[in-house]
């Protein structure tokens, strides 16, 4: 074991920094204009957004060489369309599972109830969600440069399967082309471990623009919404992925999040499942041990179309404004919810806040006022990090239980604490 300390330890200290420094600003600063211009949107703001970016800028080149590795890993259509069925199955099946645990909880718990309405609640305008019909069309690029240039998940997805299937059927010259694949794949890793070295100034300064932000204040009055959500992701990030681990993937549950903590920090600084993307690949390829083959694919695709923690959110927040607008909602209605989340989940990119844009085509489904979302728009940056650890952990979760049932994982490297562990890159010198 090298005595050097870990770069995540160094990434969960700059976090904790962070938020405490954070924390600190809005206690006490947050008047202090020069502190609020110089820091909290200077160099906070700055240095925070252009680590994000610094993120994002990896997703589409490693996604493309990652998955045609995996396609070309796999080699057999037949074999890909399984893997594909799965994944996508499983994916509906957990967030049908987080929604409805949401539903049950909160309307056990009530939340809401008897609430008294906040004076200055923030307005809320709710952008248009986009059509779902448009949602599934969409998927099939009509130019995928254009995908590539917006990082559109699912088109990027779909284009790339098709072109690596291709490869497959063009013999000698396919297989040239994925040993290349496999060598850029391999020089993309190493870009992801130099972007890892500056985590942690990044992770600090995310940490500390949020929490200069978001006074733990706000929380207060809505403390009775911001448990029951918080309750019912710790609920079902801890109990249900760890039935299904257990049980489907027979694998530790424990070792499972402890190996999963990277991933879990930056979903947490970042609130984005597409920017932790980079992180979770390397976390369920690395230190999991599922086969490039399977986790290629499930990975970007749970990031793109599985949002458990969101669909808890959504039930929660369902009830909780039917509560405090005492309107009954019945049955019918709690089934409506559980179908939109599914295909709000399905539909929406994994950035933060969308599952608050999405929420309101859930409301006007069920016929309650969309302007109660300003009422829960104040904690929600808070449960938008929690959620997407969830979000993230659920897609790892997945990614093995499939792995498991194509005999794609590598149980030596999960049982090993030290496997895949990020260290610090030693950039090359001369001479
Ligand atoms: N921020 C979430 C994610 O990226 C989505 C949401 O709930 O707003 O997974």
């Amino acid at each position: 074991m090298n005595n050097k300390m870990s770069i995540t330890t160094k990434i969960l200290i700059a976090m904790g920094i962070g938020l405490i420094t954070g924390s600190l600003i809005n206690a006490f600063a947050s008047d202090i204009n020069f502190i609020q211009t110089y820091f909290v949107n200077g160099l906070f703001h700055v240095v925070g957004a252009a680590f994000v970016n610094s993120l994002k800028m990896l997703v589409v080149p490693l996604v493309t060489f990652s998955l045609i590795c995996g396609v070309c890993g796999i080699g057999d259509i037949a074999v890909l369309g399984r893997v594909g069925f799965k994944a996508f199955a499983l994916y509906i099946l957990t967030t049908g599972l987080a929604i409805t645990l949401a539903l049950v909880v909160a309307i056990l718990i009530a939340p809401g109830e008897g609430f008294e309405q906040v004076t200055g609640a923030a307005s809320f305008t709710p952008k248009p969600a986009p059509p779902l019909t448009d949602v599934f069309i969409n998927i099939v690029p009509s130019n995928p440069i254009n995908a590539f240039a917006e990082g559109n998940m699912l088109q990027i997805i779909f284009f790339v399967i098709i072109f690596a299937i291709a490869m497959l059927m063009t013999g000698e010259i396919g297989r040239q082309l994925a040993a290349t694949a496999e060598k850029l794949n391999e020089v993309m890793m190493n870009v992801v471990t130099l972007v890892m070295d500056f985590a942690p100034i990044g992770v600090f300064f995310l940490m500390a623009k949020t929490f200069s932000i978001q006074g733990i204040g706000l929380v207060l009055p809505m403390i009775g919404y911001f448990s029951v959500v918080v309750l019912c992701l710790l609920l079902h990030g801890f109990g249900t992925f760890s039935l299904l681990l257990t049980l489907f993937a027979k694998l530790n549950p424990w070792l499972f999040i402890k190996k999963m903590r990277p991933a879990h920090i930056f979903a947490f600084s970042t609130a984005s499942s597409n920017a932790t993307i980079p992180v979770t690949l390397q976390v369920v390829e690395k230190r999991l041990g599922v086969d490039n083959s399977t986790a290629a694919f499930t990975v970007p695709l749970g990031a793109t179309i599985n949002m458990d923690g969101t669909a808890i959110m959504q039930g929660v927040a369902t009830v909780f404004i039917a509560n405090v607008y005492g309107i009954d909602l019945g049955v019918a209605d709690y089934l409506t919810v559980v179908g939109m989340s599914i295909l709000a989940s399905i539909g929406t990119a994994g950035v933060p806040g969308v599952g608050l844009i999405m929420l309101a085509m859930v409301f006007n489904q069920v016929g309650l006022p969309v302007e109660g979302i300003g009422l829960i728009l104040g904690v929600d940056r808070i449960l938008d990090m929690i959620r997407t650890a969830v979000n993230i952990t659920g897609d790892a979760t997945v990614s093995c239980i499939v792995a498991r049932s194509e005999n794609n994982i590598d149980d030596t490297i999960f049982q090993n604490p030290d496997a895949g562990v990020i260290t610090e890159v030693e950039l090359p010198h001369k001479g």
